[in-house]
């Protein structure tokens, strides 16, 4: 008997992050449905124990990990386990875009029953399955330096929406890399929106974001249809230097019928007190137009999973995130609200650190949000990080 043996390696090391895988492994799934047509027995590997102990050439091994440092974690429990007498080469490891192609084959469908078995065997949960787990579409053209998803050139059409709910009656995860960027979104949408009508009661969420940086009316009309069956959409704003991308928010949001929310990234190649004070300003720049138009901003510190990025001013960072009270309009929310004494003086140190600028974090929000002056002062910061202005009136 042939053995494929699918290491999920997010779930072997799952230990640190124990909310996390919440869906099953989309790109194993369809290995596994590939490699039983053609008459291997599948092991799902999800458990440090069921770790086979040998290695043998008529079988395959293959892993997939979605968070770099759990495949960094993976690669030292091989090495450090004597008892375990695979070598890591053997191992066909990478994330599902390493090693999907085979699976892309029309025809291999997701083989959800690995998952059933294990849930049954361990009673281990997946905080959102049972559901469906799917591309319509697959690649990104942007090639962000932070992320994962920079091995292809173009977003191609891989599934319909019919083929990826497989589970009936239960919720649809799309996991598109960037569907709103494909030259098809607008078929895309329409489509969803046509299945949608059909299955009212079924949950649908699509995981990755909205590129706000191309937006054409009849995407936006598109999207605005099938927004009706999100209860979120997500959009990112991570350069505060790409002003432009509010200007399609704002158009966004006004087609959506969808809660928006934006990942703004913060802390990126900070160097000096200077990098400091014109990244919080472009963060809280941001941050206050978002909130004006009344979608919700997601601020996301710049640090790969492996946790080994931290720059200089990594404390500032993380008291200001962990105590300024964001995701609120109010008169309350200031840097000193609810700070232990003895924290003061690190926001004494923002503070000056802003200089002219410390009515951004000592301002209440909602004073800024609501003052007569508001694009005015938005414009300030603005001119002063060197970023053109958009008004959010
Ligand atoms: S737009 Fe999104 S999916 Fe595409 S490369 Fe950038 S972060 Fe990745």
């Amino acid at each position: 008997m042939k053995y494929a043996y699918l290491f999920d390696i997010d779930l072997i090391e799952r230990k640190k992050y124990p909310e996390f895988p919440k869906l099953p492994n989309h790109c194993l799934m369809k290995l596994s449905d590939y490699y039983k047509k053609k008459g291997y027995k599948v092991r799902l590997i999800y458990l440090p124990k069921y770790i086979p102990r040998k290695y043998e050439s008529t079988n395959v091994y293959i892993g997939s990990a979605l968070y770099s440092g759990n495949l960094v974690q993976f690669k030292k429990r091989l090495k450090l386990n004597q008892n375990i007498m695979i070598p890591i080469e053997k191992i066909k490891i990478g994330t599902p875009l390493d090693t999907c192609s085979k699976a892309e084959i029309p025809g291999i469908k997701c083989d959800y029953s690995e998952y059933d078995k294990m849930i049954q065997r361990d009673n281990i949960k997946l905080q959102w399955y049972p559901c469906n787990v799917g591309f319509l579409t697959r690649g990104c053209i942007r090639h962000c330096q932070f992320c994962i998803n920079r091995e292809r050139n173009q977003i191609t059409e891989v599934n319909t929406i019919d083929e990826i709910y497989q589970k009936e009656g239960q919720p649809i995860y799309l996991l598109d890399d960037n569907l709103f960027e494909s030259p098809n979104a607008v078929k895309h949408f329409n489509e969803i929106d046509e299945f949608m009508k059909n299955h009212k009661n079924i949950k649908i969420s699509l995981q990755n974001g909205i590129d706000a940086r191309n937006v054409t009316l009849e995407k936006l009309k598109a999207l605005g249809k099938a927004s009706k069956y999100f209860s979120t959409l997500h959009t990112a704003w991570d350069n505060v230097k790409n002003s432009f991308i509010f200007k399609n928010i704002i158009e966004i949001k006004k087609y959506s019928h969808a809660r928006i929310k934006c990942y703004c990234l913060l802390g990126e190649n900070i160097y000096s007190n200077e990098d400091f004070k014109k990244d919080i300003l472009g963060f809280m720049y941001r941050y206050i137009n978002l909130m004006k138009i009344g979608v919700q901003p997601i601020n996301q510190l710049y640090e790969d999973d492996r946790e080994e990025f931290k720059n200089k001013y990594w404390n500032l960072y993380t008291f200001f995130l962990k105590n300024y009270a964001f995701m609120k309009v109010s008169n309350m929310q200031t840097i000193y609200r609810k700070i232990p004494p003895n924290q003061k003086p690190i926001a004494d140190k923002i503070v000056e650190m802003l200089e002219e600028f410390e009515w951004i974090i000592t301002t209440p929000v909602g004073k800024i949000v609501e003052d007569e002056n508001f694009d005015l002062k938005m414009k300030s910061i603005a001119d002063y990080i060197e970023i053109k202005h958009y008004s959010a009136n």
